[in-house]
Parts: C-alpha cells; sequence; structure tokens
C-alpha cells in the first residue's frame, strides 16, 4: 500500500526501505514523537506509541494498512509520556523494553497526566499571551504538545512491558529480524533501541533528535555519549530521531559534540566557580543555534554541571 494513503493529523508517513517505514510527528499534531513500523512477514512492530491514545490508534491502523499484518510487538524506548502515551491504542500487543522501563512506567505513568493535565492551562496561556518568548515552529509544537495533553481521555492507562530486553533480544519473521537492544540509559534512566542490521536502519528514540535540542535533564551526559559510541558501532547508514525528520551518522555525530561541549563548559565552569543559576544562563553554542526547544539547553546545563564533580 502507497504511504500516501496513510491520513493522520498526527504524523506522516515516509517509506524508508521496502516493508520499513517512518511516522514522522506533525507539528501541531497530537504525536509529539516519531515512531517507526516495520513489516516482519507475518505480523508488524511498532517502535514508540506516540503522545495520545489518539495518535496511538492512527499508528497502529497505519501499521495494520501499510504491512497487511497485526501488530505484534510494540517497542517502548524509554518511559517518557511522548513516547508511551499511545500504549492504550495497543491492545493484546506484546509491549517491549526493559524491566526498568516496565518499573518507570508503572510508577509514573499514569501520574503524569495527570499532573500534565493541571499544568498545561497555565503554560498554554502563557504560551498565547505572548509572554513566552518563543520561536514560530516552537509555538506550533508545544500548542500540539499540550492540547494533545488536555485531549487525552481523563482515566487513560499506559500499559507497561510485559516483554523484556536485558541487552539484546530478536525479533524474528519470515521477512526479516528486527534487534532491540539497550546499552543502559543516556537520555532517560533507561533507553532501548531497535535495529534492521540488514538494511542498517537505526531506530533511536530520543538518544537522537535532529534540529532539536536533545534532553539530558533525565539521563546522564557521559552515558549518552558512551551510548551513541555504541550505536555508531552498528555502523547504521539512516538513523530514525525521536524528534526531527530521518537522520544518518552525521546527525549522531552531532549530538556527541553537543554532549561533549556541555560537559566541557560543565568542567569550565566548574573550575572557575561559577554557580549553578548562572551557568544556566550560558548561551546556546553557535553550532546549535537554529535548533528548537532551546529551552532546554538551560536544563540540560544544569543537569550536566550537576554531573559534574566540584574542582573537576
Ligand atoms: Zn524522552
Amino acid at each position: 500500500m502507497p504511504e500516501g494513503t496513510v491520513l493522520s493529523p498526527h504524523f506522516t508517513i515516509h517509506g524508508v526501505a521496502d516493508g520499513v517505514y517512518a511516522a514522522i510527528a506533525t507539528d501541531a499534531g497530537f504525536g509529539l514523537c516519531n515512531s517507526a513500523i516495520v513489516d516482519l512477514g507475518d505480523s508488524a512492530a511498532v517502535f514508540d506509541s506516540m503522545l495520545t491514545p489518539q495518535a496511538g490508534a492512527d499508528l497502529r491502523r497505519a501499521a495494520e494498512r501499510l504491512t497487511g499484518h497485526r501488530v505484534a510487538y510494540l517497542i517502548n524506548s524509554h518511559y517518557h509520556g511522548d513516547h508511551v502515551r499511545g500504549n492504550v491504542s495497543f491492545p493484546s500487543v506484546r509491549i517491549v523494553s526493559t524491566r526498568k522501563v516496565r518499573e518507570l512506567i508503572e510508577e509514573r505513568a499514569v501520574r503524569a497526566i495527570e499532573s500534565d493535565r493541571a499544568e498545561v492551562p497555565a503554560e498554554l496561556e502563557r504560551l498565547r499571551n505572548g509572554t513566552w518568548a518563543l520561536r514560530p515552529r516552537e509555538r506550533v509544537v508545544f500548542e500540539g504538545w499540550f492540547e494533545g495533553i488536555l485531549a487525552t481521555p481523563r482515566g487513560t492507562l499506559v500499559p507497561a512491558p510485559d516483554m523484556f530486553v536485558d541487552d539484546r533480544l530478536v525479533l524474528r519473521g519470515p521477512k526479516r529480524e528486527l534487534e532491540v537492544l539497550s546499552y543502559g540509559g543516556g537520555h532517560s534512566p533507561s533507553d532501548v533501541i531497535a535495529y534492521l542490521a540488514d538494511e542498517r536502519i537505526a531506530f533511536l528514540g530520543d538518544l537522537l533528535s535532529v534540529g532539536f535540542h536533545p534532553g539530558v535533564g533525565d539521563g546522564d551526559a557521559a552515558s549518552f555519549l558512551e551510548i551513541l559510541d555504541k550505536v555508531l558501532a552498528l555502523r547504521p547508514e539512516k538513523a530514525l530521531p525521536g524528534h526531527g525528520p530521518l537522520g544518518g551518522v552525521g546527525d549522531i555525530e552531532r549530538i556527541q559534540r553537543y554532549l561533549r561541549e556541555l560537559r566541557s563548559l560543565a568542567r569550565d565552569a566548574r573550575r572557575s566557580g561559577v554557580s549553578r543559576d548562572e551557568f544556566g544562563r550560558t548561551p546556546v553554542p553557535p553550532e546549535f543555534a537554529t535548533w528548537d526547544f532551546s529551552d532546554f539547553f538551560g536544563d540540560n546545563l544544569r543537569r550536566v554541571y550537576d554531573q559534574t564533580p566540584a574542582g573537576s
């Protein structure tokens, strides 16, 4: 089925290889994160379920129409809401991730929907009354994000993973095999990627973003860098980010430069006795100045400052 025949306000479908599709989140939709659909030959696998049950339902339908198979596996790259709140739209599907991700989803996911719902009206007001300095694209993305939270039905559950990967698990079908890998936590306390070795396509969740600042606020910059070294050692040619268009090795290396820059700035600040607050106001380095979600830079700076020993 040609990808153009699948229509959703939440994502657009892009063929990446025969039977492999990227669902790229639209700026204004309720998807927020990217997903992937992989035809295994007798079933389909989906990578990440997006921000809302609505986007998740469209994604499941898209996977069924594009592959002609039922979805057997849903992989959760990490526990953040924009990657797992569509899980509820995948009934009777095995949800694959680490035990740590299961734990984090059970502890936090449902409560986070409620706390987001409580905070969003004030954020939307700030966004609409012009007191929040945002770029035009950021404004559209944030608005879709917040409206997606408000459109999430009350009482929405987030089914947790029930099939676990320690470091490597292979999902096999007659057409291809999909490796599910975890190298620990970098962007979040536990991150999972998927890899098609024959096609050299990596699905990286928020370990990669293209045109957006990555988030380190919930993870660890040093491990993040090491994980990306391991991803590069897989020799991928194409890499699907959690946010932004399909990328490649150059984009992974750019995130590594960003993380190294954060660490080097934090070491300098620690050495010269700069306070955490002052450090958090450091301007974005020129190489990354065009990236959206620039508000994340301050959070990333403070996180890396905390991870840098004083006097190092
Ligand atoms: Zn995330």
